[in-house]
């Protein structure tokens, strides 16, 4: 009996500890001709993580390299993630200037091949359904000499086959996706959107808004806690690529208060961007919130602050820009992130911070603590807006 028992906890233990280990790590770079926006997981994997910076180091410099010197590049990178038992699936997803190139990693101890997976005729079976799902666009021959492809991800439900541009059609562009089920396909069930706790606010108060862009991230856990230790609440502007990993982090943060706006999916420069793509970029967003936080953002802003007439007609949300800029992304020194967060700051101000630094992170408390010897509460951006509209009502 203490045996069984014995086996039954440690697996438990050994799961809770593993699950916090994996982060996203950022990289924004945003130049006047160059954009880079690149997020990838970190697992604690060494043999794995090696590798996908490997990968990350190689792209961007080549990137830097390249020198197109013609008008204006972006490199954007984002990923999937899979894991479970042990197996890594990890899918990165290139762009440079729209053109697509996709990265896989799958590591259970090892990387592994579809050799490894022991599910039979799959080839059989993707070659099926390109057919029927793709007959009118695929070439015949080359369906014949790329159909192993060695591409290929995980998921509860699916093994995901890429088939990259050229490889089974000449006229279709983009990566060819083959989904071979291996399981039944579970429907998301969403519960009802949980009413959150409003707080009431003095309107005459002097007020002022912290906000956070680019997370969440390995920082987000210590900024939630500062901020819950010093009375004070913030907005954070998040991608939707990283809520799944982070998803308790931003539940906690939402119980203390703060707010969750939507800084787009994958941080693409939109103002690029056909219009479809931006509302998927926003609405996929939404999505992956509402599914894993029970919450719907109302409030938007644009990655790298890029906006203009195609992008404001493509979305429902309130665009939300700032006022004050900490420079957080720019400078390293400390002091001198709390000096631009702290001067000239006005009443009903919004404050400009990033979720991933650590220099932002340890910036904050000085922030909070010399704002309020000058007499501000903090408030998160609806709460501002709501202040706004109290104060306008009674002067009318
Ligand atoms: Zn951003």
């Amino acid at each position: 009996m203490k045996k069984f028992l014995i086996l039954l906890v440690f697996p438990m233990l050994i799961g809770c500890k593993k699950k916090d280990d994996i982060n996203v790590f950022t990289i924004i770079n945003d130049n006047a001709n160059f954009k880079v926006s690149i997020n990838y997981p970190v697992t604690n994997v060494k043999k794995l993580d090696k590798e996908i910076n490997n990968y990350i180091t190689k792209t961007y410099s080549d990137f830097n390299k390249s020198n197109i010197s013609l008008d204006t590049h972006e490199l954007n990178i984002d990923y999937t993630l899979y894991k479970k038992d042990g197996l890594y699936s990890i899918v990165l997803y290139e762009s440079i200037d729209n053109n697509t190139n996709i990265k896989v990693f799958n590591y259970k101890n090892k990387f592994i091949s579809i050799k490894d997976l022991n599910y039979e005729n799959i080839y059989e079976k993707a070659n099926t359904l390109i057919f029927s799902n793709y007959g009118n666009i695929v070439s015949t021959d080359l369906v014949l000499k790329n159909l192993k492809t060695k591409l290929f991800s995980i998921d509860s439900n699916y093994i995901h086959l890429y088939y990259p541009k050229n490889t089974l059609s000449t006229v279709f562009t983009d990566t060819i996706i083959i989904d071979i089920p291996i399981s039944k396909k579970e429907k998301t069930v969403f519960k009802n959107n949980d009413e959150i706790k409003k707080r009431i606010i003095d309107p005459n108060l002097k007020v002022v808004a912290l906000t956070f862009d680019d997370g969440p991230s390995r920082y987000t856990s210590d900024i939630i806690e500062i901020l819950k230790n010093n009375d004070a609440v913030a907005t954070f502007f998040i991608l939707g690529n990283k809520v799944e990993i982070y998803k308790d982090i931003l539940k906690k943060s939402i119980e203390y208060g703060n707010e969750i706006g939507n800084h787009t999916y994958s941080h693409k420069w939109l103002t690029k961007l056909k219009e479809d793509e931006i509302i998927s970029q926003i609405n996929d967003t939404q999505n992956i919130i509402f599914e894993n936080l029970n919450y719907l953002p109302t409030l938007f802003r644009p990655s790298y602050g890029s906006i203009n007439k195609k992008v404001r007609n493509a979305i429902d949300l309130d665009i939300v820009l700032w006022d004050v800029d900490t420079l957080d992304w720019k400078y390293k020194s400390i002091n001198k992130i709390v000096n631009n967060g702290t001067k000239d700051v006005k009443d009903l101000d919004i404050i400009l911070m990033h979720e991933t630094y650590e220099r932002s992170k340890d910036a904050l408390s000085k922030i909070i603590k010399k704002l309020k010897e000058e007499g501000f509460t903090f408030v998160t951006i609806s709460e501002l807006k709501e202040i706004k509209l109290l104060r306008n009502e009674k002067r009318n």
